[in-house]
């Protein structure tokens, strides 16, 4: 069942999405060459707490991080560890906190020091994607508008979207329906409704679609282990339009 929330959950959402996006910009200032994963999630779990938030990945499913940090060719759910990132190296940031028991969640990646014109470009394609599906997150419109606008935009781009993870709806829960795919077809799926809440996050691969989860039990990657980027907002459907409420 889909949940529709009321203007004052969509204000808790929106609350919480800003210590989300306010804990990136943390995040994102300390990275540099030479630091490690471990050292980034400690920024962000810092953070988080003085908010009086709650880290939302921490313990979920058993994942021991506030941050997933998925380097290169992981795609996502990457453990923090005392790996260094380097220059060259691209970084997905995927963070999650809990306010007043409303959760946001929204990831980024970022280049770490100077990276190819062609890594560059992945980042470009998925962010881009991400607003593009954003953009067709109105009302009267169907899930899968959103799913085949990122879908179409990546691929026109000669990219692929991973299909084994998806977006979700999002509220109470970390994961609620409906699940949101970067792909399908147009003119399917639930019409949209203001008071929907979903977290929209395209997973863009340089080479084949196709990932696979390495023997930690999380860290996903790309099974050609060619680079992946992956960039993500929580969204409310308005009758105003879509309303970012992790930016
Ligand atoms: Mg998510």
């Amino acid at each position: 069942m889909i949940i529709i929330k009321s203007d004052r959950e969509q204000q808790y959402l929106y609350d919480a999405g800003q210590i989300v996006a306010k804990t990136h910009k943390e995040v994102a200032e300390a990275l540099k060459p030479g630091i490690t994963t471990q050292e980034l999630d400690r920024v962000a779990e810092e953070y988080i707490l003085k908010q009086q938030a709650i880290p939302s990945f921490k313990g979920y499913n058993g994942f021991p991080a506030t941050i997933c940090a998925s380097i290169n060719e992981e795609v996502v759910h990457g453990i923090p560890s005392l790996k260094q990132v380097k220059s060259g190296d691209i970084i997905s940031i995927d963070i999650g906190a809990t306010l007043n028991g409303y959760v946001g969640d929204a990831a980024v990646t970022l280049p770490v020091g100077e990276v190819d014109e062609s890594l560059k470009r992945l980042l470009d394609v998925t962010k881009q994607s991400l607003y593009e599906g954003i953009n067709k997150a109105r009302v009267g419109n169907r899930l899968f508008d959103v799913s085949h606008a990122i879908q179409s935009f990546v691929e026109d781009k000669d990219f692929s979207v991973v299909r084994d993870f998806v977006g979700h709806g999002i509220g109470r829960d970390m994961h609620e329906e409906p699940q949101v795919p970067n792909f399908g077809p147009p003119g399917r799926g639930p019409r949209l409704r203001a008071g929907m809440t979903i977290a929209i996050e395209p997973m863009v691969n340089v080479g084949t679609h196709e990932v696979e989860t390495l023997l930690n039990g999380w860290t996903v990657v790309t099974k050609d282990r060619k680079p992946s980027a992956h960039f993500e907002h929580s969204i409310a459907i308005t009758d105003k339009g879509p309303w970012i409420l992790t930016k």
